[in-house]
């Protein structure tokens, strides 16, 4: 499609919502081999565009959408997205990536990259082909949950085959952790959703039938079937395919990582119920799903036919889903939990964040520091099944007083209305909400977490080292050396945040973690040099992880945002597996600084690694404003 760099179509639609415009330009080839796309793309994007303080929600904040050069291909599982903007939730850069099989229609319509820009003067959605855009009335839309909105979009557009990225009514109601659905798949962390929202835009549909023109197809493609005949129907496929992510708990929850009762205890008497057995007990599953061009399918649906539950065609929740409306709430009721997460699907909004709130609800009612009172006479105790949901509707409707305080930026902005001192236990770093691993028992995870552009996002560092012994057997209780293997882990999230494909069936295969395919993989498709070996794809990795920080730190973040709550750094593990042990903070972050070739002190990115990975740019930046100095 494009007679630029094979990979790309190479082209950025830009659509200035305010005036109903659109155009076409072409993306520079510095951007690409530079950001290779996705997650680069975003995070360029972001930081040239968007200035220092603009409001989230304002028309200044730009609403990003990016592919990589594997998307669409016959790579499996490559009809992704990612989309980024600064965050609603946090303040801070977000990147969140979706399932699906939106991202390959963008790429068929001729664009790599999407920006939406200002704010419409009433509520539209917008069909993109190759032809452009067009922009289509979408008030009689609002109030339509998400999945109810993508099919009335399709039946519009008289198109079955156009796929569409929507919000439900949590982002209309700019929730700030709002989520932005396609075919029951979220780009759920941060707020995506709540950015659309405020840019009065309810869906996107794209449709097209161009090919993005590889370096080398016949090659490409024959390594593609390859990789699929190595995998399909092995044994990680047949763990995998069964239950999806869901399948992970009973090592987490073995090894005491799995955190009970908002981050209390590490053990949960009652877990049976939400590991496989006995979801396989309980024979609500009916059938397999997943995205788009994925041999995996690592998706599931269930019909629960009778009790307060009964519902049909409920979505499997992945595993941090599993846990933020299981464990976390000393919940082991499968049904229930499959409604939460739905409600969360229909309406719109990050489950983690959602399950992680109620959780800490709960633990605010258990001490006596929120009344049922706040919750329209719900009694919200531990495990109160019933409760959960109620309560979780609240929060995606803004139906209850502390519903809104949630919904007005989760559980940091509800610890600073409740007080006291509910802050050490609202569990969220730089503001987005924990998900399923409790750092006391994985150090590195933990340095990770504290230092990520996205705060506590569970795609950010993902701690092969602790949790598999890959590549290196390290002990996870350690925080010795554990800022280089933060950094590998940091990287390697990268891989799939830019290509953009999905890890699992690519990776985690039956040679187990196989990264080391990736940079042939995209040299054949892009024909770069740049792209072939780990070492240049690093250093790509690094330039964008450094731009996010940089970001940030223009932004206002200081490396006094680098932590945890209290509960992380004196609270030891109750009970289980990890029990006694707490998060190391100051070892490790010295540790990821001087990996990272940060300033010791403040972590601000050193001039000579700016100048390194061709940001003199940014090093003027932070130098204007007082963050750099010499
Ligand atoms: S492995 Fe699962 S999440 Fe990944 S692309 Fe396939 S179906 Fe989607």
């Amino acid at each position: 499609m494009s007679d630029g760099i094979c990979g790309y179509t190479g082209r950025l639609l830009r659509v200035d919502l305010g005036r109903q415009a659109w155009s076409v330009e072409i993306i520079p080839d510095g951007v690409i081999r530079g950001y290779l796309g996705g997650r680069g793309f975003t995070a360029k994007y972001c930081y040239d565009e968007v200035p220092p303080g603009s409001d989230p929600v304002g028309p200044a904040n730009k609403l990003i959408f990016a592919v990589g050069p594997l998307t669409g291909t016959r790579m499996p599982s490559s009809g992704r997205y990612a989309v980024g903007c600064r965050s609603p939730h946090t303040g801070a850069i977000i990147r969140s990536i979706s399932g699906g099989g939106w991202g390959a229609m963008l790429r068929a319509a001729g664009f790599d990259i999407l920006i939406l820009e200002g704010i419409a003067p009433d509520w539209v959605y917008l069909s993109i082909t190759d032809q452009g855009v067009t922009f289509h009335d979408a008030r009689h839309l609002l109030g339509k949950l998400a999945e109810d909105t993508e099919a009335a979009i399709a039946h519009e557009l008289g198109n079955p085959r156009a796929k569409s990225v929507v919000i439900g009514p949590a982002g209309e109601k700019l929730v700030t952790f709002a989520c932005i659905q396609t075919e029951r798949r979220s780009a759920a962390r941060g707020g995506v959703g709540c950015v659309m929202g405020s840019k009065k835009v309810k869906g996107i549909a794209a449709f097209g039938a161009g090919k993005v023109k590889l370096f080398d197809q016949d090659r490409f493609d024959q390594m593609m079937k390859d990789h699929i005949k190595t995998n399909f129907k092995g044994t990680y496929y047949n763990r995998f395919h069964h239950l999806g992510t869901t399948a992970g708990i009973a090592h987490k929850h073995a090894i005491g990582i799995h955190p009970v009762k908002n981050f209390q205890r590490g053990f949960f008497e009652g877990i049976s119920p939400l590991l496989v057995p006995g979801i396989d007990a309980s024979g609500y599953k009916v059938k397999e799903s997943g995205c788009w061009n994925c041999y995996m399918q690592c998706g599931s649906v269930f019909d629960v036919p009778d009790g307060t539950f009964k519902g049909r065609g409920y979505e499997n929740p992945e595993y941090e889903t599993m846990w933020s409306f299981g464990a976390h709430c000393l919940n082991a009721d499968f049904a229930g939990l499959l409604a939460a997460n739905r409600i969360c699907d229909d309406f719109g909004v990050d489950s983690i964040t959602a399950g992680n709130a109620v959780g800490f609800l709960m633990e605010c009612y258990d001490r006596g520091y929120i009344t049922k009172d706040d919750l329209n006479g719900v009694e919200l105790t531990w495990g109160n099944v019933e409760a959960m949901v109620e309560v979780t509707r609240q929060i995606v409707t803004r139906g209850s007083r502390a519903g809104n305080w949630v919904a007005d930026g989760g559980v940091r902005n509800a610890a600073r209305v409740i007080g006291r001192d509910s802050a050490d236990f609202a569990m969220h770093i730089k503001g987005l909400e924990f998900a399923a691993y409790d750092p006391r028992g994985l150090q590195a995870f933990g340095v990770g977490q504290a230092t990520s552009n996205m705060g506590a996002h569970h795609q950010i560092c993902y701690p092969v080292q602790e949790l598999f012994g890959f590549p290196e057997q390290v002990d996870r209780f350690s925080t010795e050396d554990k800022g280089r293997h933060a950094v590998w882990s940091n990287r390697y999230i990268m891989i799939f945040d830019c290509a953009v494909a999905c890890g699992f069936p690519n990776a985690f295969t039956e040679s187990r973690l196989d990264f080391d395919s990736f940079p042939e993989w995209l040299y054949c498709a892009t024909g770069l040099e740049a792209f072939h070996t780990k070492a240049s794809l690093d250093a790509i990795y690094d330039r964008i992880w450094t731009v996010e920080r940089a970001f940030n730190m223009r932004n206002g973040f200081t490396a006094a945002d680098d932590t945890m709550p209290k509960r992380m750094l004196e609270e030891g593990m109750a009970d289980g597996k990890s029990s006694g042990h707490v998060w190391h903070r100051q070892p490790l972050l010295e540790d990821y600084y001087r990996a990272r070739r940060w300033d010791p002190t403040t972590g601000v990115p050193s001039r000579a690694l700016l100048h390194d990975l061709d940001l003199d740019g940014i090093a003027a930046d932070l130098a204007h404003d007082g963050i750099l100095q010499d």
